[in-house]
């Protein structure tokens, strides 16, 4: 496959719908980032990288970090967490606290802000700095060991979590979250404040393409078939309430944040990162659809 041509391409195409959507500025420190950016990296089992763009720029992998987070949690509770969140899209809003009031506070899946939280109270019971173990889990599956979260970032979030913090609390009154609320969110913001590359980001998420096994280290994140639900959810719940029409356009499971990343996996293929952050009304990024939509159709790989 000619992924450098096709990455080219759609570096070059991609021009005229940059600054076209809107910066999240409801956590104002993302808000200061230029929308005019757009990188896009994509990496293989067998160690080739082709990147084009802000590739190498670190950005908020915000809810990105869900994935992640999600991937610890499954691993530590394995099927025993879906007594705890669902595995159902949403069809809401990412931050909609609707739902959790006629479900009991369940959250519908745990891609959903209702959801991380409470795989973030899962990491919060297993580990003193809940957010420490995905920031060390992402520097083991990156090879990164530089990346952190940006504590601007953090405290901004920390200071506008009002929404979270409301959800947490009224989950906990249903009994569905453990730690204290505070500790919960305050992990919460620090992990999705974790900044990190596209190119980061495609090799974190390489294990998902690879049956689970990060393919430089060899080390075993998960086993094959809890890959295969992890990537299922991403598919079907990994987009927010635009997941229906990202799979039809792009064909790929995936998981958005509102920093303007979104991580694309091609189970046996390949890992691929876009990153642009001005974002269209469901919160994922305007351009870094196009772009993975592009991607699918230039190549003519999908998971269809
Ligand atoms: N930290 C953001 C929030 O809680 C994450 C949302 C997102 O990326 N969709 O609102």
């Amino acid at each position: 496959m000619d992924y450098t041509q096709i990455l080219t391409q759609i570096h070059h195409d991609i021009r005229p719908l940059l600054g076209k959507g809107r910066v999240a500025d409801y956590i104002p420190e993302l808000g200061k980032v230029s929308p005019h950016h757009f990188g896009m990296a994509l990496v293989t089992p067998d160690g080739q990288t082709w990147s084009v763009g802000d590739a190498a720029v670190p950005f908020s992998i915000q809810s990105i970090s869900k994935l992640f987070a999600c991937t610890l949690a499954f691993g530590l509770l394995g099927e025993d967490l879906w007594r705890r969140v669902g595995r159902e899209p949403s069809g809401n809003a990412f931050n909609s606290l609707v739902q959790l009031e006629y479900e009991q506070g369940v959250p519908r899946n745990p891609f959903i802000n209702a959801g991380a939280l409470v795989v973030t109270d899962v990491l919060c019971s297993r580990f003193v700095q809940a957010e420490a173990a995905v920031v060390q889990f992402l520097r083991r599956v990156s090879g990164n060991m530089a990346i952190d979260y940006d504590v601007a970032v953090a405290e901004s979030e920390r200071q506008h979590a009002d929404r979270n913090r409301a959800m947490a609390y009224f989950m906990k009154s249903f009994g569905r979250i453990d730690m204290p609320v505070e500790a919960v969110v305050n992990a919460y913001c620090r992990q999705c404040a974790i900044a990190m590359t596209c190119e980061d980001l495609a090799r974190a998420a390489l294990f998902l393409a690879n049956g689970g096994v990060v393919p430089w280290s060899g080390e075993r994140v998960l086993d094959p078939s809890p890959t295969k639900r992890l990537s299922a959810l991403m598919l079907t719940c990994g987009t927010y309430d635009e997941a229906g029409d990202f799979v039809y356009r792009v064909g790929l499971p995936a998981k958005s944040g509102v920093g303007g990343g979104i991580v694309a996996v091609l189970p046996g293929e390949c890992a691929v990162c876009v990153w642009s952050p001005a974002l269209d009304h469901s919160g994922n990024s305007l351009a870094g659809v196009q772009a993975l939509e592009w991607l699918t159709t230039l190549s003519g790989h999908s998971i269809f």
